[in-house]
């Protein structure tokens, strides 16, 4: 009761309009109103076996299944959801891209078998400047509706890669070579919030919540080990987590360092794919802003 009042009082003062079309978003309505979500360009990938995201890992590394929620594309309203989440500070499109696509997938084999989810790590450098991991919060919102655990502790990420638009497309992949590597005794399980990484960067003990340490509890203590046959994640089933599928090569990169690990499995989610060659159906005009 008190959290509605404080909501309508914000509401008020600051009124709450649609990421995408601007318009005020009404109190059941969160992030996007009720028209733009329904014309949101999903993928309809659901998951299905041979989808491109799928299609683009043949060949390169075994992977279950693969899939992207919607279409991104750069030039439209919609890429707001993506850039006010990146750069903007605001973590809770995050959460709600999560409960999105885990609610959208549900009805579907998606989550079938998967142990538990791994968002892809940010450098120190990036996440502190940013304030969070926005794979991190998609992986949040996606837990909560299925109750699967995230493990942020298990892989981490030495160096921020060039922005992809600054790079060259046949550079890309020698840009996010090696860019990742498993937690070792040395370094210890890779922090979460930029605190933690801050104080991980100065060489100080981490800390971290309760609910973090409820959730990981069993792979933070594993992670302190050596990798070998009784890592945490050996003849697990991961599931990979990024916001955006440009090239693919930051994925790629990260699962070739998870694929050190015996018997462990791969899937990959991503909020969007971009390409306007797979651009799928076309915009109501007053999103194109
Ligand atoms: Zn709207």
């Amino acid at each position: 009761m008190l959290r509605k009042l404080f909501h309508d009082f914000i509401g008020v003062i600051l009124p709450r309009t649609c990421i995408v079309c601007g318009r005020p978003l009404v109190p059941t309505e969160e992030v996007c109103c009720t028209g733009c979500t329904i014309n949101m360009p999903l993928t309809h990938y659901n998951g299905e076996a041979g989808n491109p995201i799928e299609r683009y890992f043949w060949g390169k590394i075994p992977i279950v299944r693969a899939s992207a929620f919607m279409h991104y594309n750069p030039h439209t309203a919609y890429a707001r959801i993506i850039t006010q989440l990146k750069y903007n500070n605001r973590p809770e499109i995050g959460i709600y891209l999560g409960r999105l696509i885990a609610k959208e997938l549900t009805n579907t084999n998606f989550f079938e078998g998967i142990d538990c989810i791994l968002p892809l790590p940010l450098a120190w450098s990036r996440q502190l400047q940013r304030g969070y991991n926005q794979s991190e919060r998609i992986a949040k919102g996606i837990s909560e509706i299925t109750h699967l655990p995230i493990d942020t502790k298990s892989i981490r990420r030495r160096k921020a890669n060039k922005k992809q638009t600054q790079t060259h497309k046949l550079l890309r992949h020698e840009n996010v070579k090696d860019i990742f590597s498993l937690a070792n005794p040395s370094t210890s399980a890779s922090p979460s919030s930029p605190l933690e990484m801050l104080g991980a960067h100065l060489g100080n003990t981490q800390t971290h919540t309760a609910q973090q340490a409820q959730q990981t509890e069993q792979l933070q203590t594993h992670a302190l080990h050596p990798i070998h046959n009784t890592h945490p994640l050996t003849g697990k089933h991961v599931l990979l987590i990024d916001d955006i599928f440009t090239t693919g090569a930051t994925l790629l990169s990260c699962s070739q360092a998870l694929l050190s690990i015996p018997g462990i499995r791969i899937s990959i989610l991503t909020v969007g794919v971009a390409g306007q060659h797979r651009w799928g159906p076309k915009l109501p005009e007053e999103c194109k802003r």
